[in-house]
């Protein structure tokens, strides 16, 4: 049975930084956002973490190999008619109880994890797919067993990231990443947050994680997300991280954030940029729009005390 930790949240919250510092640690092989392997990867051909195409990647070549017989013969129409049939914000509701189109969807990933739990000798495998819809998905899926991390971050900082312009490497500056207004990711912020609440009262192990936190002590953070994967964890295993940087290895992200392809020193510090870049106006319908969660996940509401700190601290 493959072991499988999970990342969730909305984007921008940091779970590519949870997952390239998960994935330093033995016994634990990140894999991506796994739920763009199949157009991404499959269909197109993009880059791995590791620089090479995905048909050259050796890594991917043997999972696609060992989960289907070669990637080739993967129906990638028929996984996104299931993905459309299911894996929706709007049908969480209905994921309640599994059906026999979410079983065949969960049985792909199920597929992808257990070749690349084999195929790495890892004991824990990684998706950083953050779509809480394909948590409640995945729930349902045999032989794996399933530990979520959700990924918390201030709403206001996911919204103010999901204004700036990011271009998508991996298409050779051909694409840009999505962008949001910050009134619509204050909504995403709301809905993606409590389908993972949802998801730890339906049974499914669950912990959170706040980005703040974890940057504030990532060695602590690390320890325990370790011990809730069931990894054990010395003090060497840890050497990767230095004060205020961890130094990364090359690693085979399938698909995601840009920061898959960081290779080396890679700085930790807490991106708290928006506290002032953000618009007085626009943080403040943020903050209006995700009160209720921010409070329960102990969020300041009024980041002007923040705020003033910082202009202290400037020269
Ligand atoms: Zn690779």
């Amino acid at each position: 049975m493959a072991r499988v930790l999970f990342l969730g949240g909305l984007g921008r919250s940091g779970t590519t930084l949870v997952e390239r510092l998960l994935g330093e640690l033995p016994a634990v092989r990140a894999l991506g956002e796994v739920v763009h392997l199949w157009q991404r990867d499959i269909r197109n051909d993009e880059r791995c973490g590791c620089g090479a195409r995905f048909s050259a990647c050796t890594f991917w070549k043997r999972v696609g190999e060992q989960a289907f017989g070669g990637w080739h013969r993967v129906d990638v129409q028929r996984v996104h008619a299931l993905r459309d049939a299911v894996e929706r914000t709007r049908h969480i509701p209905r994921l309640a109880r599994p059906s026999a189109e979410v079983l065949e969807y969960a049985g792909y990933y199920t597929r992808v994890y257990r070749a690349a739990a084999e195929v790495s000798g890892a004991g824990v495998v990684v998706d950083s797919s953050k779509h809480s819809a394909l948590a409640h998905v995945l729930r349902w899926a045999d032989d794996i067993d399933l530990r979520v991390v959700h990924v918390v971050r201030d709403a206001r900082g996911v919204a103010y990231s999901w204004t700036k312009t990011v271009t998508r490497p991996e298409t050779d500056g051909a694409d840009e990443m999505t962008r949001y207004s910050p009134g619509r990711s204050a909504l995403l912020w709301n809905a993606h947050n409590a389908a993972f609440d949802l998801l730890a009262r339906r049974g499914v192990p669950v912990h959170r994680v706040r980005y703040e936190q974890f940057l504030a002590d990532p060695r602590a953070a690390l320890r325990e997300l370790a011990s809730y994967a069931g990894i054990p964890v010395g003090d060497d295993d840890l050497g990767f991280l230095g004060d205020g940087h961890a130094d990364l290895r090359v690693g085979h992200s399938a698909a995601g954030n840009p920061m898959r392809f960081t290779v080396g020193r890679l700085p930790l510090r807490r991106d708290d940029a928006w506290t002032v870049a953000l618009p007085r106006g626009q943080r403040r319908l943020v903050g209006a729009v995700c009160a209720p969660m921010l409070r329960a996940y102990g969020y300041p509401l009024n980041p002007l005390s923040q705020e003033a700190r910082m202009n202290q601290e400037a020269p």
